[in-house]
């Protein structure tokens, strides 16, 4: 595809064309760019997103070719672009690959539902790729927009196509269906949750449905007798593969009996199957994936040997701290070439460590022949500046000649690289992503990497973070800008995570309490503009040599600092914090005239910042108070900015002040709490999602007969005979004592149970009499804005506190969907 057949494919209007070149890789993130001549970039606009903005900047980097849907630049800076101008730039990228798949007359299969929709594409992919060569979509991208994308990848060596798609808005299917064109679809289900977005469940159903108008059959379950229905007047009779494992069915799945772990079905009632799971849920996506291989005419036989292996997918990557100062990027469950490339950005957008080591296997069939392909792995990663390479598995080391202008080395296997590792890991200090294929179980390799500490953990969803993020910035007017606070280990969340997300998404500014807060974010690659609220004399060298930017609140602090960078002949940006209020740090109002006065006998500190802080902005009660704060504050602000002609920025308002007062955003904003998901005036908590998980699981599990007691000060009392488990968290966690003694519940295998008795240092007692629960169990603490503020609530505290308090000591451990 060229760039001069857009316009006609895309409805729109060439502003510019330089040199007619080739259509290869679509762009739409700025921050993932892959600088070649011949990606495509999108400029795409959402309710909390402009890619118009990033124009100029690609341009700089070296992108060449834009997609637009406004256009304010002049040409004469874009000597080298070729730019098209269109209504609507995700529209025209849907047309683009619509256009794409046409060329291909392959079988593809869609996979559409309200759950198990990722399960099944990956299972499936397993299958069909014993004979196929197979393209199918990352992850679950399957939106608006991760739609074009899988599909782009299709060339003319795949065999079959595999993609999943989910709406969440009537209208959105038609689109995906144009761009997928499926040959086959399999329908997993539908939730029963009510929709924001569709009117009825009968909607959704018909909706989703869109996605199979064209499809030579479908595989459903009858069992589901809303989508039962739905599909017989949609499509003929012939074309409908249903399965029930209940009634009369073209294909029947028979539940004979469950043990250890297997459940045995009889098939179509002949073959007895053996599959390795016990949940409902899971022996569903079989059950889908069984009628498509039938229906492919797979035997028995190759049925069998291909479910045995089915483990449910890990579709996380997970960032943790490594030995030695390293840390591991673990994305060991699948192997293709999209994947590697969401893997690499990922890598890429962690600045923990200057040293990029990926760790790869083999690599799935994808479409290109062996040498190509190993020449496009070593693309990507020389792209990305990746410098170190570990290559396991026979065929990528087959292949090293491949692998140019990077430090690399290969090994046959698994256990001959576990063997290299035995006595010492050769690595320090570096990034190291460890992606491999399920049956080279590079499961063991992240062990080995891994540093070991005590199994209760603090997961992070760095996507419910950024997610947080978008919906702050959805508040604030386009200029006003954003600070972010990390202060105290950012909440609890581990700050250089945290940073380094921050970074990536562009924030202007961090906050921290302390000046060795910031400067370990300086060490640790976080260059944006970092405000310090806590500033002594002793902390000045520091705060100048990692350019950090000192508050300043008291006259005796202005003056020692004025005087260290005179001596030093050096100057500082400050931030000045007015007190309109608090009462905690910063200058009186009455202050101001004096202040003035000190700041010009003090050229060398430059007012970048004056601020102010709200007592109450979270709470109704206290409006007239932060109004008058307010009204303080701007008073401050003009006698200074007339005085000292300055023009600073100016900033009032926290989590809750950006919620609550639009009108005294300023110039900027501090968000804090927010990124948590904790929000506090509760006006917008559905939007907001907890990213952090608190997990332990159960050490032991024992009888205990009635009369007896649990723990401490025998607070425990057992009245009838109960089964105690001891899980591994203490207060020493930061899991309160004051969560004792049935105050709080926490999870298992789905079930609340109480905290039985006083809650120890390093453990405490959860009664589960009467549930499914064994030693090794996961226990979860909390896990959503519920169960965090149940435990606040029971310590007579706020979610703030129970944050930070998690102690350092629990691993945190960050993830990406
Ligand atoms: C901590 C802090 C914030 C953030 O407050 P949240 O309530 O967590 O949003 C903002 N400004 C200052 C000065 C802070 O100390």
């Amino acid at each position: 595809m060229n760039f001069s057949q857009l316009a006609k494919i895309m409805g729109g209007e060439i502003l510019q064309m330089v040199e007619n070149r080739k259509i290869e890789s679509l762009l739409i993130d700025s921050r993932k760019a892959v600088i070649s001549e011949s990606a495509l970039f999108f400029a795409l606009q959402g309710p909390r997103h402009d890619g118009h903005q990033f124009v100029e900047t690609l341009y700089r980097q070296g992108i060449r070719q834009f997609v637009v849907q406004k256009w304010e630049g002049t040409l004469r800076d874009f000597p080298d672009a070729n730019i098209i101008i269109v209504p609507n730039s995700l529209r025209a990228m849907q047309a683009l690959v619509a256009k794409h798949r046409a060329q291909f007359g392959i079988p593809v299969i869609a996979v559409t539902g309200s759950n198990g929709k990722t399960v099944v594409k990956e299972w499936l992919h397993e299958a069909l790729s014993k004979r196929w060569v197979v393209c199918s979509s990352p992850k679950s991208y399957n939106s608006q927009v991760g739609v074009p994308l899988s599909v782009w990848a299709l060339n003319e060596r795949h065999q079959i196509g595999l993609f999943e798609a989910g709406i969440s808005q009537a209208g959105e299917m038609q689109r995906l269906q144009v761009i997928i064109q499926p040959t086959l679809g399999i329908f997993t289900n539908i939730g029963s949750a009510h929709a924001a977005g569709f009117e009825s469940q009968e909607q959704k159903v018909r909706e989703k449905l869109m996605l199979f108008q064209e499809v030579e059959a479908l595989v459903y379950c009858k069992d589901h007798q809303l989508i039962d229905k739905q599909v017989k007047s949609f499509l003929k009779d012939s074309k409908l593969l249903a399965w029930s494992t209940e009634h009369q069915a073209p294909y029947r799945y028979k539940i004979v009996g469950k043990e250890k772990g297997q459940t045995i079905v009889k098939v179509n009632e002949q073959d007895l199957l053996f599959l390795p799971f016990v949940d409902e849920a899971s022996l569903e996506n079989t059950f889908h994936i069984l009628t498509v291989l039938q229906f492919l005419e797979y035997s028995m036989e190759d049925i069998q040997r291909i479910v045995k292996q089915f483990k449910a997918p890990s579709m996380r990557l997970e960032l943790k701290r490594g030995v030695q100062e390293n840390y591991i990027i673990d994305d060991t469950y699948n192997n293709d070439l999209l994947g590697l490339e969401m893997a690499l950005d990922f890598l890429v957008q962690q600045n923990q460590r200057p040293v990029k080591r990926v760790i790869l296997s083999d690599i799935a069939q994808s479409g290109m022949s062996e040498e190509e392909l190993y020449q496009q792995v070593n693309r990507l990663l020389s792209d990305r500046r990746i410098t170190h390479f570990v290559g396991i598995g026979s065929q990528i080391s087959a292949y090293q000649s491949a692998f140019q202008g990077i430090e690399a080395t290969f090994f046959p296997d698994t256990e001959s690289f576990l063997r290299s590792l035995e006595h010492q890991i050769p690595w320090q200090e570096e990034l190291i992503l460890v992606k491999g294929a399920r049956h080279f179980g590079f499961e063991q390799v992240v062990r080995e990497l891994e540093a070991k500490v005590h199994g209760t953990r603090l997961e992070l969803s760095l996507d419910a973070m950024a997610e947080n993020l978008n919906f702050y910035r959805s508040l604030l007017k386009p200029k006003t800008k954003l600070m972010v606070m990390v202060k105290a280990f950012a909440y609890g969340s581990g700050n250089l995570e945290v940073a380094q997300l921050l970074q990536y998404h562009r924030v202007d500014y961090l906050g921290v309490a302390f000046p060795d807060e910031g400067v370990e974010l300086r060490k640790n690659g976080i260059h944006l503009p970092i405000m310090v609220m806590n500033c002594h004399e002793d902390t000045f060298e520091a705060l100048v040599r990692y350019q950090l930017e000192p508050e300043i609140f008291g006259f005796g602090q202005l003056k020692a600092f004025g005087e260290f960078l005179r001596a030093n002949g050096k100057q500082s940006s400050i931030h000045l914090k007015i007190d309109s209020g608090m009462h905690r740090l910063g200058f009186m109002p009455s202050e101001i005239p004096a202040l003035i006065e000190q700041l010009k006998n003090y050229p060398e500190l430059k007012v970048k910042g004056i601020f102010s802080h709200l007592s109450g902005a979270d709470e109704a009660q206290f409006n007239d108070f932060s109004h008058e704060q307010a009204r303080r504050f701007q008073e401050a602000v003009s006698l200074l900015k007339a005085e000292l002609n300055i023009d600073p920025l100016c900033h009032l308002c926290n989590s809750a002040g950006i919620v609550r007062f639009p009108e005294y955003h300023f110039d900027m904003v501090r968000l804090g709490i927010g990124l948590h998901g904790v929000e506090v005036t509760g006006k917008y908590d559905q939007a907001l999602k907890v990213p952090a998980r608190l997990k332990t699981f159960i050490s032991q599990i024992k009888e205990i007969p009635a009369g007896e007691t649990v723990g401490y000060s025998r607070k425990g009392k057992v009245e009838a005979t109960k089964k105690i488990a001891t899980i591994a968290i203490g207060y020493a966690d930061g899991f309160q004592r004051a969560f004792g003694n049935g105050r709080v519940k926490v999870k298992i295998n789905g079930q609340r149970v109480p905290i039985i008795g006083n809650v120890c240092m390093d453990m405490c007692m959860v009664d589960v009499t009467g549930i499914a629960a064994k030693e090794g169990d996961e226990v979860i603490l909390f896990d959503d804005q519920k169960s965090l503020l149940a435990l606040s609530e029971a310590a007579g505290t706020i979610p703030y506190e129970v944050l930070t308090l998690i102690s350092n000591r629990v691993k945190r451990v960050y993830f990406h969907e």
